[in-house]
């Protein structure tokens, strides 16, 4: 077994993004911009954001954070958005979700344009990965492709079980196998003998919130697992939705909680948005799409 150390391969793709960034901005006189817009005082929200600008910095990118009260108005919320669409040095916009509960997300995130949505969460960026075309592409999916191609494994016909469906991660992560060729199965809460689909899986990706619901035994001899559950227990530790110790003994590979999927996709964001400076410079001054 070998465990998927996403600390140091997302070190590795902070390096990549950094080379990126400076290239770009000896090409084009600015650092890509990546704006991070903040509403209200959600903790969990507070520190995400700050990383995210830590990160960003680092990167050799140029970071801002709009920190907006908790009272906003969604018609202030969108109007924030439509400045940011307009401003030509701004190439990534990203809305920390959740919003408060007085605000509906989706219009917000409707109203990015699609050349900035460095969440990859736009209908438009959706359609694109569904058809396979380049487009701005979620996360935390992007980090998963990215440790499963650390183990050099071809995917060309290997059974690849995702187990969750949400827009955020499962769908996404499950088109990105299709896209690689593997034979992808989506499991989620009416899923019937979800342990029977687990045994049979090459490649296991969960994506649910329940702590260690997917046991060491069901896994599959030498399977690769990924584990994007991020729970915390009663006694304040952090663990997954895979019962890692066991399943280490039967995997070929797997991610850690802490310290496999979750550094990757700060990671990937950063890269994001130096894709979509790079695109919308090469489109020309305007950055249409
Ligand atoms: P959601 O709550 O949006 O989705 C959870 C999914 O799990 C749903 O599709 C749900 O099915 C499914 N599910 C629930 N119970 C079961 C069950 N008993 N058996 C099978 N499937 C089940 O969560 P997210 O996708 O946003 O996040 C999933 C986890 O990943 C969370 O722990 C979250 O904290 C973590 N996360 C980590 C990130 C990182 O950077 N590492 C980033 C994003 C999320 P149904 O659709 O039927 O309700």
């Amino acid at each position: 077994m070998t465990v998927l150390d996403g600390k140091a391969v997302a070190k590795k793709v902070r390096d990549e993004v950094k080379a990126r960034a400076e290239a770009f901005a000896a090409a084009h006189g600015r650092k890509p911009g990546l704006h991070v817009v903040l509403v209200g005082d959600d903790p969990a929200s507070q520190v995400y954001v700050r990383n995210k600008e830590r990160a960003a910095a680092k990167a050799g990118l140029e970071g801002q954070v709009h920190r907006l009260p908790g009272d906003t108005t969604q018609a202030d919320l969108e109007a924030l958005v439509a400045k940011l669409n307009a401003d030509p040095a701004i190439d990534g916009i990203l809305v920390q979700l959740p919003l408060p509960g007085h605000l509906e997300a989706q219009p917000v995130l409707d109203a990015i344009d699609p050349s900035k949505d460095v969440d990859g969460l736009t209908a438009l960026n959706a359609g694109l990965l569904v058809d396979g075309r380049d487009g701005l592409r979620p996360c935390t999916p992007s980090g998963c492709m990215r440790l499963i191609e650390e183990t050099g494994a071809d995917l060309t016909g290997q059974r690849a079980l995702v187990i969750g469906r949400s827009v955020l991660v499962g769908k996404p992560v499950a088109l990105m196998l299709l896209a690689r060729n593997a034979t992808v199965t989506i499991a989620h809460s009416r899923t019937a003998d979800l342990e029977a689909r687990v045994r049979e899986s090459d490649i296991v990706v969960a994506a649910v919130g329940r702590p260690e619901m997917v046991r060491g035994e069901w896994i599959k001899e030498d399977a690769i697992v990924l584990d994007v559950g991020i729970n915390r227990t009663d006694e304040g530790k952090l663990v997954g939705d895979v019962e890692y110790a066991a399943a280490a003994e039967r995997a070929g590979w797997i991610t850690p909680v802490p310290g496999g999927v979750g550094p990757m996709t700060i990671a990937m964001l950063l890269g994001n948005t130096v894709t979509a400076a790079e695109r919308r410079e090469a489109r020309g001054p305007r950055g249409g799409r």
